[in-house]
């Protein structure tokens, strides 16, 4: 498979058809996967905005006030009003704000960016990126396309692309009933590939200026396995999100 930035792309504003942006940039073919970072899908979808626009309430300012002591500076209680409205859960609020979107989604600040949003304060992520990868999916030539985000994640350092919305492809391959070299049938393995794709994806894409949101898989089959839909565990199934739900930092 090959792995490449879709070249040339400009500042992406609110109310840009970013697919025919993709689309005139490069050739693409059907079986490509486009992988769009939701920073631009967000922007053109108009989810910039000044912190202004988060009037803080009583529980964002005592959020705010517990993560300034931690942190021994000020933390912007408008920004946790920003967490707190995109927000459907809240995870852990120290030592730093954990929450679920509305989507679906787990991760700090609610995905809330600070970095390349020029003019605003922050980016929020698109309201609902499946869609989002829908419509890229209808305005480019390509069938397949992964909306990603770089996001933490426990028990390892560093951050990595991960998939937020996808559109033309299952989510992963389910290799269950499948068998092994040896013969064994596999009772487990769901390869959740567009997180996977992301990760390539945003190897390409890199992080600060490098000005290459969208990437392009070409050349790599789902092959011949059963697909799954499912990416965002079920809270009930989720037993990693329910212990966290009762931890409580001591700090
Ligand atoms: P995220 O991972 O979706 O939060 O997005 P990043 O901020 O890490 O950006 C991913 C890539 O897109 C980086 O190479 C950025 O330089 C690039 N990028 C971000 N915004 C724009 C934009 O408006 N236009 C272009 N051409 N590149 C951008
Ligand atoms: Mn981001
Ligand atoms: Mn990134």
């Amino acid at each position: 498979m090959e792995v490449f930035a879709v070249p040339d792309l400009p500042e992406i504003r609110e109310g840009d058809d970013l697919a025919a942006l993709i689309d005139e940039r490069v050739d693409l073919r059907e079986d490509d996967v486009v992988c769009v970072a939701s920073t631009v899908v967000s922007k053109a979808e108009g989810r910039a905005f000044d912190l202004d626009a988060f009037p803080p309430g009583p529980r964002a300012t005592e959020i705010a006030d517990r993560l300034s002591a931690i942190a021994g500076e000020e933390r912007d209680p408008r920004f946790a009003q920003a967490v707190l409205e995109e927000s459907t859960e809240l995870l852990m609020e120290a030592p730093f704000l954990l929450t679920a979107t509305r989507f679906g989604h787990v991760g700090v600040n609610a995905g809330i960016d600070r970095s390349n949003v020029p003019g605003s304060d922050v980016l929020l992520l698109p309201e609902r990126p499946a869609e989002s990868a829908e419509r890229l999916r209808e305005g480019v030539a390509a069938d397949r396309v992964v909306v990603t985000d770089t996001c933490g994640r426990p028990f390892r350092h560093g951050q990595r692309g991960v998939a937020i919305g996808h559109a033309g492809l299952p989510a992963a391959r389910d290799w269950r009933g499948e068998t092994d070299r040896d013969g064994r049938e596999m009772g487990v393995t769901v390869q959740n590939v567009i997180d996977e794709l992301a990760a390539a994806a945003n190897l390409v894409a890199g992080e600060g200026d490098g000005g290459t949101p969208a990437v392009v898989v070409r050349d790599w089959p789902f092959g011949d396995h059963e697909g799954s839909q499912a990416h965002f565990r079920d809270v009930e199934g989720d037993f990693v999100r329910q212990a966290i739900r009762e931890w409580q930092y001591e700090g």
